[in-house]
């Protein structure tokens, strides 16, 4: 049985990025890594047109977490956005430094333009194909740490749970079909979206919200977003309406 300090299920940007955070924490720690497909077959990779953040002194935090507060119907949480904004920009040129090769203005500037949301120019993109980049600059980046160990095709079907507390799991190896227990001090859950829960979605068939089922049938309450606090920018918005 495999055992491991901490251990990520899933193997798409989140997840990748997760597990080298893990290690640069602690160098000395063993990170296990579980994907249901190879790494770079992560959904990430159909996002197209980029990320948003800060990289320009005209623009500032408060707008950017202002629009993504708004472009959540004012759902998301709002203490989990403003932390987003302040780590934004750093994660770009994280990236930039890992290899992703941002498209760029003619005075080499990261270029941005205005998208998904943003009422500034403010995304940030690598050709058409931004979640292929970023996902292959993070993968390659991962595989310079020995004590990232993955476990590619495997399935993860339930969660072990003691105390209630999560200390592994269960997971189906797709090529033996042998089902094995991983276990952990610490369990990341990174398991993409839930897309193909509604009849309409882009989503590809992997998008089965495998991580919140796996984490609703281990006893843990999923937030419903309808109950999400949404004082705190409640002026933004009764002020936005106004000028409108
Ligand atoms: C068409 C499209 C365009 C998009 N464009 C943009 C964009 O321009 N900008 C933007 O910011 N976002 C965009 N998005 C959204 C963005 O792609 C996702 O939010 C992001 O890629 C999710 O990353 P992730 O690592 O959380 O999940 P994913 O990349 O989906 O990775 C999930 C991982 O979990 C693993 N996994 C899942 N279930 C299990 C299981 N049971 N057992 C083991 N492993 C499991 C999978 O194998 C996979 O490795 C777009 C999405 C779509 C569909």
């Amino acid at each position: 049985m495999e055992s491991y300090d901490v251990l990520v299920v899933g193997g798409g940007l989140a997840g990748i990025r997760a597990a080298i955070a893990a290690v640069e924490a602690n160098p000395r720690i063993r990170v296990g890594m579980v994907s249901k497909v190879y790494p770079m077959r992560s959904h990430t990779v159909s996002a197209e047109g980029g990320a948003a953040a800060v990289m320009r002194p005209e623009d500032s935090y408060e707008t950017h977490a202002f629009d993504t507060i708004k472009g959540s119907d004012y759902l998301a949480d709002q203490d989990v956005v403003e932390a987003f904004v302040r780590e934004a920009p750093i994660e770009i040129i994280q990236m930039e430094h890992w290899g992703c090769p941002w498209s760029r203005d003619e005075d080499g500037k990261i270029s941005v333009r205005p998208f998904g949301g943003m009422t500034t120019w403010r995304t940030c993109f690598a050709a058409d194909k931004s979640g292929f980049h970023m996902l292959h600059a993070v993968f390659q980046t991962s595989l310079k740490y020995p004590q990232i160990i993955r476990h590619d095709e495997a399935f993860v079907t339930k969660l072990l749970v003691e105390d209630s507390r999560c200390v592994g799991v269960v997971a189906l190896d797709m090529k033996t079909g042998r089902f094995d227990a991983i276990t952990a001090r610490s369990v990341i859950l990174a398991t993409g979206g839930l897309g193909r829960v509604y009849a309409f979605t882009t989503n590809g068939n992997i998008c089965t919200g495998d991580g919140m089922a796996l984490a609703y049938r281990a006893g843990v309450g999923l937030k419903d977003m309808e109950t999400t606090s949404r004082t705190k920018w409640s002026w933004v918005r009764a002020t936005s309406s106004r000028a409108r």
